[in-house]
């Protein structure tokens, strides 16, 4: 116990009290800055006053799981090899879902804190996110990694813990709710009375902000829910730190309907048929609310068209932001090259990209608008610790560059406490 932890490049101190990191999932800022101004969340308030706020940029693409492997990492794709929730492995052509720990080329800070001796805890909401979260965690040596959605099937073997139903003392949470995340922190703020763990990280869902604007109702609720579990962390004496895998924005015509570039049509009609392949890297299983539309795509170039072909093609379309090949997208991005598409094509804040209508179910979006993110419009995100800074790490903060996978390294070397 009492030793330093080195990983990626960043050496991080024996945390003198209780680290807690909180993932908003979706959370842009606009979403803190209503509240805010709403007083809805007055311990959020109590934390940039007393502490520390910037707002941060999440990696590219604005998406959950790379930006959630980074922060656990903390560091870039490029160094944890997660990109996306799935891509088209060269040599086959075929489709590689990227959601398992072993595509992972990076241990996590939880992991190795673990192993020297830490007490460890990671939750999350969706089960997809677990394995790569939970990676190289020594469950048998008392780590605990488990998601709100199999809350009820958790194992001390599988998962470091058990009856988390009546530890928390809620049922198990629907798959669609803002209950499946403020889970979560119930989860992280029982834990950290009863079993006082020294890190600990919170990852929620964006259910919430794909459905609602800021200072919507079901908003205002969700964030006033989140605000007092935030309160109760900070008075049960941890380190708080939130920060957001990405942000939100609305990306829907004037009558409401969804703004989508559909370029696998467009690429279809223009270079024929199979002469590209386009991939939606926001796409999953658990779709249903956004129906499968990012701010990201990467295209392949299967055919006759050229990498070339297609930026040129991409860049003239309304609503797209920047089209580029994959060097540059790697470069720009900090992406690990060998699962890049040929091109990436990126739309801008009001514009998503799908495939073709007939390629995405948005059956679930029937009666609102389409709230998605993906892209650059998406990088902002907040960083809000409840501690004030070292003045080193003030200074560095202030130079910019401020990423939301800095926030361990924050939390647990920069916050005075
Ligand atoms: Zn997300």
């Amino acid at each position: 116990m009492g030793e330093e932890v080195s990983l990626n490049g960043v050496r991080y101190r024996w945390p003198k009290r209780p680290v807690v990191v909180v993932c908003v999932d979706g959370g842009d800022p606009a979403y803190f800055d209503r509240a805010l101004r709403d007083g809805i969340t007055p311990c959020v308030q109590s934390f940039m006053e007393k502490g520390f706020s910037a707002i941060a940029e999440c990696v590219i693409p604005s998406f959950t799981c790379p930006n959630n492997v980074s922060i656990i990492t903390g560091a870039p794709p490029s160094i944890h090899g997660i990109s996306g929730n799935f891509y088209l492995e060269p040599a086959t052509r075929k489709a590689v879902v990227m959601t398992g720990a072993e595509l992972m080329r990076s241990s996590t800070i939880l992991a190795q804190f673990g192993r020297a001796g830490a007490k460890v805890v990671s939750i999350t909401a969706k089960d997809k996110l677990r394995a790569q979260l939970g990676k190289d965690m020594d469950i048998a040596g008392g780590a605990i990694n488990f998601s709100s959605e199999k809350a009820d099937q958790c194992t001390l073997a599988g998962n470091g813990i058990d009856n988390v139903l009546e530890l928390v003392g809620l049922p198990l949470p629907d798959m669609y709710s803002a209950e499946l995340s403020l889970f979560v922190l119930e989860a992280g703020v029982k834990l950290l009375a009863e079993r006082r763990p020294d890190i600990m990280y919170l990852s929620l869902t964006d259910y919430i902000q794909h459905k609602h604007a800021p200072g919507e109702a079901a908003s205002d609720r969700y964030h006033g829910r989140m605000d007092e579990l935030f309160g109760k962390l900070d008075a049960l004496g941890a380190i708080v730190a939130l920060t957001a895998d990405h942000g939100m924005n609305d990306k829907s015509r004037a009558d409401a309907s969804p703004n989508v570039i559909w370029l696998q049509d467009i690429l279809d009609r223009e270079f024929g048929t199979g002469a590209t392949t386009v991939i939606c890297p926001i796409t999953d299983y658990f779709v249903a609310h956004h129906g499968a539309f990012g701010g990201f795509v990467r295209v392949y170039c299967t055919g006759e068209a050229t990498p070339q072909d297609v930026i040129g093609l991409a860049r003239e379309l309304p609503g797209v932001e920047m089209a580029c090949d994959r060097e540059t997208a790697a470069r720009l991005f900090d992406l690990p090259i060998d699962r890049e598409g040929d091109v990436v094509v990126i739309s801008d804040a009001h514009t998503a990209i799908g495939i073709a209508p007939d390629k995405h179910d948005i059956s679930g979006l029937v009666g609102q608008r389409l709230r998605t993110h993906g892209g650059l419009a998406e990088v902002k995100v907040p960083f809000v610790l409840n501690c004030p800074l070292y003045e080193v790490y003030q200074r560095r903060a202030a130079r910019g560059g401020l990423k939301n996978y800095h926030v361990f390294d924050y939390a647990i070397n920069g916050a005075v406490g």
